[in-house]
C-alpha cells in the first residue's frame, strides 16, 4: 500500500509538472502570438428576426498557432484570464476590431457595428474608458461602431466600477450586451441599475426550443420587455428555432442557421450579397 501511495504521488507530481509546463508554454506562446499577429477575428452576423437582415457582427477570435494550427478561444481565453494576459489580448483584439470597422467605413459601409467580447476583469478597470476613447479617435470611428459583450458575473462583482465605465462609454454610442444571459447569477436586482442595452440569451436555452417552447426563454423575453431591453437569441441552428423566436418578442438572432463566424472578406461578401437581395 505504501509503494502504491508513493507511485500515486509520483503520478500527481508528473501530472502537475506537465500542467505547469503546458501553462507556461501557452503563456509564452500567447505573448509571441500577439507580437507576431497570430490572432484573427472572425465575424458572425447578428440579424433582425423580423426580416433576416444583418445589423452587426460579433467578433470571435481564432489563433493561428505556429505548431498547433487553428485554435479556438475556449482553449486559450481561460488561461489568458488566469495569467492576466487577457487584458493585453483584449486590447489587441479591440484594436483589430477597430481597424476592421475603419476599413469597412473607408469603403462606404458605415452603418455596421462590431461587438467585441471583453473580459469583465478588463472592462471594470479605470483605464478602460480611455482605451476605448483612444480607439475611437485613432481610427476615426463612427458612433456605435464598437459595442461590447460582457458576462454578468463580472459586472456584478464590480458593480460600482462597471457602472462608471458604462456611463463613461456612452458618448461613443457603445452598446452593452449582457452575454450568456441566464447561465450565471440569478440575482436580477442589478439589471435595472445598470445601463445595459441588450441581453443575449445563452444558446443552451435556444437549443431546447425543439418541439416545445422553453418557459425560460419566455421569461427572459418578458423580463427584457418590461426593462426596455432588446434581446439577441444566440445559437439558432434550425428553422424551427428561428420561427419560434420570431413569433415572440425577440428582436435579434445569431447562429449557424444563418451563418457561421466568417473571415473578414467573407463577412463583407455576406453583407454585399444581402444588399442586392
Ligand atoms: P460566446 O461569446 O458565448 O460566443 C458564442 C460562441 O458560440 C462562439 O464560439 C460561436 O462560434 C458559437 N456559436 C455561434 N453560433 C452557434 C450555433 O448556432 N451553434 C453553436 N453550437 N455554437 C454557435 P467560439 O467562437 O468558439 O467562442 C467561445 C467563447 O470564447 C465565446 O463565447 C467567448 O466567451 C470567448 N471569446 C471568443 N472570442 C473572444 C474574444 O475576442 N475575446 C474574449 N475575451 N473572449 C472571446
Ligand atoms: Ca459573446
Ligand atoms: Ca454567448
Ligand atoms: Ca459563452
Amino acid at each position: 500500500a505504501k509503494s502504491a501511495g508513493r507511485s500515486q504521488i509520483r503520478y500527481f507530481n508528473n501530472e502537475m509538472r506537465k500542467k505547469l509546463k503546458q501553462q507556461a508554454d501557452i503563456e509564452n506562446d500567447l505573448q509571441n502570438g500577439i507580437k507576431n499577429g497570430e490572432f484573427e477575428l472572425y465575424y458572425q452576423p447578428i440579424f433582425t428576426l423580423a426580416r433576416p437582415r444583418v445589423v452587426s457582427f460579433e467578433s470571435l477570435v481564432r489563433w493561428h498557432h505556429p505548431k498547433n494550427g487553428l485554435v479556438t478561444p475556449d482553449d486559450f481565453i481561460p488561461i489568458a484570464e488566469q495569467t492576466g494576459q487577457i487584458i493585453e489580448l483584449d486590447l489587441h483584439l479591440l484594436e483589430l476590431a477597430a481597424k476592421q470597422v475603419a476599413q469597412w467605413q473607408s469603403i462606404g459601409i458605415s452603418d455596421i457595428s462590431l461587438t467585441v467580447n471583453v473580459s469583465s476583469r478588463h472592462f471594470a478597470s479605470l483605464e478602460f474608458v480611455d482605451q476605448i476613447a483612444n480607439l475611437y479617435r485613432a481610427y476615426d470611428l463612427h458612433q456605435g461602431a464598437l459595442s461590447l459583450e460582457i458576462t454578468e458575473s463580472g459586472l456584478i462583482e464590480n458593480l460600482n466600477l462597471a457602472t462608471k465605465v458604462i456611463h463613461g462609454l456612452s458618448p461613443f454610442g457603445v452598446k452593452l450586451y449582457l452575454d450568456d444571459f441566464g447561465t450565471g447569477y440569478s440575482a436580477l436586482g442589478y439589471l435595472h441599475q445598470l445601463p445595459i442595452h441588450i441581453l443575449k440569451i445563452d444558446k443552451s436555452f435556444i437549443q431546447q426550443l425543439t418541439d416545445q417552447d422553453n418557459p425560460l426563454v419566455d421569461a427572459i423575453l418578458s423580463l427584457a420587455k418590461s426593462l426596455d431591453l432588446e434581446v439577441v437569441a444566440e445559437g439558432i441552428e434550425t428553422a424551427k428555432q428561428f420561427q419560434t423566436l420570431s413569433g415572440k418578442a425577440c428582436q435579434y438572432g445569431q447562429g449557424f442557421l444563418i451563418s457561421h463566424p466568417l473571415q473578414a472578406d467573407q463577412a463583407l461578401a455576406f453583407l454585399q450579397s444581402e444588399q442586392v437581395k
